[in-house]
């Protein structure tokens, strides 16, 4: 089995090794702090030196196979060469998400303070499910703050998740639970029967992970409802109505809509006010999915869209996309956290200790059990490096740059803006193509863009056609770099016609 610390550089300690060492290799204090002071100069220089650099690196396909052999040497190694391998091996080979000119999906690059913070609470090393312990009060805070840039209500309970998608997971269990409870089928043989019936609304523009979720709760495709959207992209609320309204004359069960703040592909906010008003008149809990446009309340420019929000009864929000927290930090927040009890508190002799009625574990509110720490404190780090109205000038200077690539593309008559916004994107595509070849020239342009290095971004399906679409979630990406975006996006249009060999897209 090759050694995976064979390509790195030596290391730089080299104590005589005591017994102990080779369990814990490197672990005295001094040789601790050494290597804690080389890897924040490290990660220091590593940042600054980010957007010189490439976008992203193509990997050797011997590279990527050595990583994933999992060789394990019986001697371990000292520390100094964990940092030598991330260096050598790891660091060279993001996704891209660093990089100001990356505008793909939806992925931020981590905020200073969240990084720091997540050192510091490794080092801390609680578990925010059982125990009480200082970062646990700090992951209620962390919810109560985000409750309240969201704009729900005092009062607000919730728990961190790994991301958008183990939010919308634990909302639809919630619902599930919520709705069958109050039937009186949370049990019993009645259960089975309602369970069988239950069916799930949400626009066709909705997130992926909804439809996983429900899949993850049993309630299976030919129960879902994905409801049609309307030109801006938006859940048809007369729609909904009207689905929700067979479904119940056929004797199906509408537990739960699903509404979208911030549509993964375009950026559209559904209608909050008038999804909820659906909800209630038949009973349904309305969650409400903002991963990426959760905390519009909180910008005056989108608070209008958001009028309603503190009526939702679940909300996913996704600290590690606008706010740039390291990844993985998602957050459900929910204005009745007694729902969440009902769905996660399961009771075991073996886990008691201080936990009151009035403060249940954050165990008791989700599937996780062992909860890490870093998530609670490196949002909470970077919520106050922030400040309330940085949170806001972040998302505005989202909003802003995003705002002048649409009108760049609108001013391009090589281009054709397709869709955008309110969230900070861009759909859109090459004018003058064949149109038999159009979906599968945008495809070619964005893998040339990815390869080139210069910038980065990803194609989606808009109205049934492949088109181009840049994302803004990089706290420093500057018009600069739109014009850099631009730019490999008529170069890659230009060589791949060179390719063809065509110079007007005409068969
Ligand atoms: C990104 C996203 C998700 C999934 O969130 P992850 O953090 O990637 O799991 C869910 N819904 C929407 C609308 C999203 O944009």
């Amino acid at each position: 089995m090759p050694d995976l610390f064979s390509d790195v550089a030596p290391a730089r300690c080299s104590d005589a090794a005591p017994p102990w060492k080779q369990v814990l290799p490197g672990a005295e204090p001094k040789v601790v702090r050494d290597e804690l002071v080389a890897a924040a100069e490290w990660v220091s220089r590593y940042l600054s030196e980010l957007p010189a650099g490439s976008v992203s690196r193509p990997m050797r396909a011997e590279h990527r196979a050595r990583l994933r052999e999992g060789s394990l040497a019986p001697q371990g190694a000292e520390l100094g060469r964990v940092l030598d391998f991330v260096r050598a091996e790891i660091a060279p080979y993001p996704s891209g998400n660093g990089h100001p000119a990356f505008f793909a999906w939806v992925n931020s690059p981590p905020a200073p303070a969240g990084l720091i913070a997540e050192l510091l609470a490794g080092a801390v090393n609680a578990t925010c499910g059982m125990g009480e312990n200082a970062l646990m009060d700090l992951e209620r805070g962390t919810v109560r703050t985000l409750a309240g840039l969201a704009g729900l209500p005092d009062g607000t309970g919730g728990v961190l998740t790994s991301g958008g998608s183990m939010a919308n997971l634990l909302a639809l269990a919630t619902a599930r639970s919520w709705f069958l409870t109050r039937r009186g089928s949370g049990d019993g043989p009645d259960y089975d029967r309602d369970h069988a019936r239950l069916t799930l609304y949400y626009s066709a523009q909705a997130h992926m992970s909804v439809s996983k979720a429900a899949a993850c709760i049993g309630v299976p495709a030919h129960r879902l409802r994905p409801v049609p959207a309307d030109a801006q992209d938006r859940l048809d609320p007369d729609a909904l109505r009207a689905a929700v309204a067979a479904d119940t004359d056929a004797g199906f069960l509408p537990f739960c809509t699903v509404s979208t703040l911030g549509t993964t592909a375009t950026g559209a906010v559904d209608p909050l006010e008038a999804v909820t008003s659906v909800c209630r008149g038949a009973g349904m809990w309305h969650h409400a999915d903002g991963a990426w446009g959760g905390l519009g309340a909180a910008v005056p420019a989108l608070a209008p869209l958001y009028r309603g929000v503190g009526d939702v009864d679940s909300l996913t929000v996704d600290p590690h996309k606008t706010l740039s927290v390291p990844v993985g930090c998602g957050a459900l927040l929910v204005p009745d956290p007694g729902h969440l009890h009902t769905a996660f508190a399961h009771r075991a002799s073996y886990l008691t200790a201080g936990e009151t009625d009035a403060l249940p574990w954050l165990s008791h509110s989700t599937v996780e059990l062992t909860r890490p720490g870093t998530r609670a404190l490196a949002l909470w780090a970077t919520l106050n490096h922030l400040g309330r109205d940085g949170v806001t000038a972040l998302i505005e200077h989202y909003l802003t740059l995003a705002a002048r690539l649409r009108d760049k593309i609108t001013a391009d008559p090589r281009l054709e803006l397709l869709a955008g916004g309110p969230w900070p994107a861009a759909c859109f595509r090459v004018t003058d193509v064949a149109p038999d070849d159009a979906d599968a020239l945008h495809t070619r342009v964005a893998r040339r863009i990815q390869e080139g290095g210069r910038a980065y971004l990803a194609t989606v399906e808009v109205r049934g056609r492949t088109v181009l679409r840049a994302c803004v979630c990089n706290y420093r990406t500057t018009t600069d770099d739109l014009d850099v975006l631009l730019g490999e996006v008529a170069a890659a249009v230009d060589a791949d016609r060179g390719r063809s060999g065509r110079t007007d897209g005409a068969e």
